[in-house]
């Protein structure tokens, strides 16, 4: 369990994190990606969905 960087809400990790997995935050529904695992670092997953601007 760790917290939301986004909001600060606790976000719950699984057994067997994996750096570069994406989780999305039950409290406000960002996005997020797993940085690093000691000790376990949350950061906004990029938003690659349609902001790809040329
Ligand atoms: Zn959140």
């Amino acid at each position: 369990m760790t917290n939301c960087p986004v909001c600060g809400g606790a976000v719950e990790i699984s057994d067997d994190p994996v750096e570069g997995e994406l989780l999305e935050c039950p409290e406000c529904g960002s996005e997020l990606e797993i940085l690093g695992l000691d000790p376990i670092a949350l950061g906004e997953a990029p938003t690659a969905e349609e902001d790809w601007g040329e």
